[in-house]
């Protein structure tokens, strides 16, 4: 198959870096999307794209083709090399990555996922999301405890519950694709996918003759509708044969001059399960089921709270007001747990008294979320203020530091 690219990584508007990366070597295309403080995340993306790249040109070298399984080999390499270092190196201690990667062998694609980023199919005008989210909100999502459309605004939305660079034992998603002539693959992150629906991406690549405007076109788009996170996308287009090389696609064939590009890139949202009709055969991780799966989310959350893994970067993130017995308290994490462990911890109590301020915050019983220390705490001002207001006697003296 000959096959079309365009691609972009962006910072997108709300983020200091781009901690993005994305690999562009026909016929390998990933995504990765990095988390974790200070350069941990740049540091993650970037380690992974390049141990991928390392694998191709391996490959290569010998005169084959990076098969599927030498990719997910290099995923796995790609894992363990993240978590060593991220272990052996106190300010990238956290710090892991989402990869989705799409392999192109001959009439057929393979979709190797772990974590939020996305791959998309296009055929024939309809869009069909080739990858679930690894996410905690698709998790509630497939337990019928949260809907669609709940988990695409909900504030722990980016929580993610697999990825390189936290565990061990990584399970990886395989998705076998066929690949018919006209078909657009679309690689992205949440950047992507957590800013535009998927009604509006189907809509801007058919609107985009070549893949690299579409691609242009999609971050361009994303930016626009707030650019809350780093976007990154790869538009890959399955071409019919010599005549429908269209100017302005940058068409590659076989084993030529690999089409270069490791780019760091974004941060973002993200959005819904994967469905689809027409769907493609898939094979969850090789050695376990569903049920074992489950089991690893579990594994992997104990990490999160354990350890300094990647899971944790993203609870350390999260703060909220709730309660500790009967007085207001400060949590670090998400008022949430997961297979019966608590997904937060408690920073902080305050003497406030929890009955009375919870007249004027009924949603402190549910906690209220927020992204910083400093903002909780402004959370706790606000309700210490409204108790002052209303009762004199029952203000607290005294400020609650910092
Ligand atoms: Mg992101």
């Amino acid at each position: 198959m000959r096959l079309a690219v365009g691609a972009r990584t962006d910072i997108g508007r709300n983020r200091r870096r781009n901690e993005d990366s994305m690999l562009v070597r026909e016929p390998l295309f990933a995504v990765a999307d990095g988390m974790g403080g200070h350069r941990g995340g740049n540091v993650a993306s970037q380690m992974s794209v390049q141990t991928l790249e390392r694998a191709s040109l391996g490959h290569r070298a010998d005169g084959e083709e990076a098969g599927a399984a030498a990719v997910l080999e290099a995923i796995q390499e790609a894992n363990r090399a993240v978590l060593e270092r991220g272990n052996a190196e106190s300010d990238l201690q956290g710090m892991g990555t989402t990869m989705t990667a799409l392999l192109v062998e001959g009439e057929r694609g393979h979709i190797l996922h772990v974590g939020d980023s996305r791959a998309y199919r296009m055929r024939d005008g309809a869009l069909q999301q080739l990858t679930e989210d690894h996410t905690l909100v698709q998790e509630w999502v497939r337990q019928g405890r949260l809907t669609k459309e709940a988990a695409e605004r909900h504030p722990q939305r980016s929580m993610v519950t697999r990825a390189l660079g936290v565990e061990e034992d990584l399970n990886v998603d395989d998705v076998i694709v066929d690949l018919e002539p006209g078909d657009r693959f679309v690689i992205c992150s949440d950047g992507l996918s957590g800013m535009l629906d998927d009604d509006t991406i189907a809509e801007a690549l058919s609107d985009s003759p070549a893949p690299q405007e579409a691609a242009d076109r999609l971050v361009d788009m994303a930016n626009e509708a707030g650019g809350d996170d780093n976007i990154t996308v790869i538009v890959v287009e399955v071409l019919a044969d010599e005549r429908d090389a269209r100017p302005g696609a940058a068409a590659t064939t076989g084993r030529s001059a690999p089409t270069e590009s490791v780019a760091p890139a974004t941060a973002g949202v993200r959005a819904e399960p994967w469905a689809g009709n027409g769907r493609p055969s898939r094979r969850r991780g090789r050695r376990r089921g569903r049920a074992l799966a489950v089991g690893l989310l579990a594994l992997v959350v104990v990490g999160a709270l354990g350890g300094f893994v990647g899971v944790r970067a993203v609870l350390n993130g999260q703060w909220y007001v709730g309660t500790s017995g009967d007085h207001v308290a400060i949590y670090r994490g998400v008022p949430s747990s997961l297979l019966g462990l608590r997904l937060s911890r408690l920073e902080r109590v305050t003497p406030i008294p929890a009955g009375e301020a919870v007249r004027f915050q009924r949603s402190l019983g549910d906690g209220i979320t927020t992204g910083s220390r400093a903002a909780a705490l402004r959370i706790v001002r606000n309700i210490q203020q409204e108790l002052c207001r209303s009762q004199n006697s029952t203000c607290i003296p005294g400020g609650l530091g910092g």
